[in-house]
């Protein structure tokens, strides 16, 4: 909310969207709109972007706000606070909230508590009632409401005619939508092989006698649903691909004319299953931390695009629930404070690349180009993330705005940090300070 009026020029960075890069100053209104690009601009405010660069916001496919249903972990407001601190200006928040976001009711209190935080929080839907895999969500109701992604995400849809069916009805909706598509993104994961498993199988789940996962869990799930792709022409999104097998068969989709996009979680291209030596639950993750030779494919995966994007699948749990056992405790670990400066650190790609998957890729994947991930012209909108690509700090999880600290990256160094972001013409961070 701004109270005062005016605008804000963003000076000595250089430019980097989808067009390319270039040295130009940037000036904001604050009623949300680029105003003006170009050289020695001017305005009521200025924010300093020397030795950053000066991109569309981020945009995360995929997160955990954990409202409604366990605040004492997450909320919107404290996702969204982190979420700005990352340089996201748009998040995707998962459904396997308490109540599911299954139904009009909840995805309307989720828009509701998003209204005013400072991160562009959406909805996705659940695509089966309290995503049990039986019966279809309401999904049409929920396109009207604004929701484009659907998932069960926590678990795969693992009936194969159930899958199909939600995909023709999906491929049914565009109507209802703009001509937008409806994506159904699969967490992939076969029960049958996943069931009792706490970490990926492989030599280090047999040297520390942790029940293990094979890799097949997840690329069995990948195969049908490209698979079903093919059948209904449907687009499916594969969320938080983790194997080498994976990455090949989705390349091969690709190369076929599919219709399919895929995300990398960032702790899944720069850690392995090494790390869950010491049973520290922090590395407990789905799908689990694999081996180097996976890390390897998936690196390799978003070189060469057969991964469209990254994302964080941003999992907070309160420290009571985390020290627990290896088999106990919740998977999953926190990311968005994180995510750019992990990909800047552990990608050997340039920063062009890391931008385009961690904004305007996944702004289209989610049907969200129109106020995300754009070209920043005058006239578009002002959702901006200014980051210092070359500053190099260590990770504290109690330094952070999320409600949990259970981050992977404790006492890491890294490099890259987000110094402003620019929410509808807003800064909501400046210096790396959350503004409210
Ligand atoms: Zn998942």
């Amino acid at each position: 909310m701004n109270t005062a009026s005016g605008n804000t020029v963003i000076k000595g960075g250089t430019v980097v969207d989808e067009t390319g890069s270039r040295r130009a100053d940037v000036v904001v209104s604050d009623e949300g709109t680029v105003l003006a690009v170009g050289d020695d601009l001017d305005g009521d405010r200025i924010l300093d972007a020397t030795d950053c660069v000066v991109s569309p916001g981020l945009v995360d496919l995929h997160v955990h706000l954990r409202q409604p249903g366990k605040e004492e972990a997450e909320t919107i407001e404290t996702g969204a606070r982190g979420a700005a601190l990352g340089g996201f200006t748009s998040v995707i928040a998962m459904p396997n909230t308490t109540p599911a976001m299954d139904c009009a009711a909840v995805v309307r209190e989720v828009i509701d508590l998003a209204a005013d935080t400072i991160c562009d929080v959406r909805p996705s839907a659940a695509i089966t009632v309290g995503r049990g895999g039986e019966s279809l969500a309401p999904m049409a109701e929920l396109v009207k409401l604004g929701v484009r992604i659907f998932t069960d995400d926590g678990t795969g849809v693992q009936d194969d005619k159930l899958m199909r069916t939600a995909l023709e009805y999906a491929g049914s909706l565009a109507h209802l939508s703009g001509g937008q598509p409806i994506v159904l993104a699969q967490h992939c994961e076969v029960n049958a092989l996943s069931e009792g498993t706490y970490m990926h199988e492989g030599e280090w789940s047999g040297r520390l006698g942790i029940p293990g996962q094979p890799a097949e869990a997840e690329e069995l799930m990948v195969m049908r649903d490209i698979a079903l792709a093919r059948l209904t022409g449907t687009r499916v999104h594969f969320q938080h691909m983790s194997t080498a097998g994976s990455v090949a068969m989705i390349r091969a989709a690709k190369a076929a004319g599919l219709p399919v996009t895929a995300e990398a979680a960032t702790h899944h291209f720069c850690l392995t299953d090494a790390c869950c030596a010491d049973y520290d639950p922090l590395y407990k993750v789905h799908p689990p931390l694999r081996t180097d030779a996976d890390v390897a494919a998936v690196k390799e995966g978003l070189a060469d695009g057969t991964i469209d994007a990254i994302a964080t699948d941003h999992a907070p749990h309160t420290a009571q629930d985390k020290e627990q056992t290896f088999a106990d405790a919740p998977p999953g670990m926190l990311g968005l404070e994180t995510a750019f400066a992990i990909a800047n650190t552990h990608l050997d790609l340039p920063i062009e690349a890391i931008l385009a998957a961690m904004s305007w890729r996944p702004a289209a994947i989610a049907g969200i180009a129109a106020d995300h991930g754009g070209p920043i012209v005058e006239g578009s909108p002002a959702n901006l993330a200014i980051i210092d690509p070359n500053t190099t700090w260590t990770v504290s999880g109690e330094a952070m705005a999320s409600r949990s600290n259970n981050t992977p990256y404790e006492g890491m160094a890294v490099r890259g940090r987000v110094r402003h972001t620019i929410l509808k013409g807003e800064a909501v961070v400046i210096d790396g300070e959350a503004q409210r």
